[in-house]
């Protein structure tokens, strides 16, 4: 069992209680760092899932990047791609849903695509997602090549 950000190896002890709290298996140092990153922003155990997934798959991505306005999930500078993922689709409010909006409109304006992603996407179909990423990120890159 190794951390799946340093690659450094974990007891089985490590290994459970950083999967119960985070859902990723980290060393004590990353589960800590991590930790802090959720406990500041509020972050999901999807977003986390997610972002390891996308690292594990070459792609460089950023948790909890500041906009320089609010703080994304997560951002993939290289491509000026940011994901955002959805807590509770069913539960969003009306207010919450055009400010979304708003916020979408704003990064666009700046150069940035916005996705918002289902957290069961992420939950349930993990690999899927991955892969939908990977394709959104060649088909950013190709448009940048296009200017
Ligand atoms: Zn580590």
């Amino acid at each position: 069992m190794t951390c799946k950000d340093c690659d450094k190896s974990i007891g089985p002890r490590q290994y459970h209680s950083s999967m119960e709290s985070l859902g990723v298996h980290l060393c004590e140092r990353h589960t800590q760092l991590i930790k802090k990153v959720v406990l500041d922003n509020n972050t999901s155990v999807e977003a986390i899932q997610l972002f390891y997934a996308l690292k594990e798959a070459g792609v460089h991505p950023m948790l909890e990047w500041w906009d320089g306005k609010k703080s994304v999930d997560i951002a993939i500078s290289r491509v000026k791609l940011n994901i955002e993922i959805d807590k509770n689709y069913n539960m969003i409010t009306h207010e919450q849903a055009i400010s979304d909006l708003e916020d979408a409109m704003h990064s666009f304006k700046n150069g940035f695509t916005t996705i918002r992603i289902p957290h069961l996407a992420i939950k349930y179909y993990l690999e899927e997602t991955v892969q939908n990423i990977l394709g959104i990120i060649s088909g950013l890159k190709a448009n940048i090549k296009a200017i």
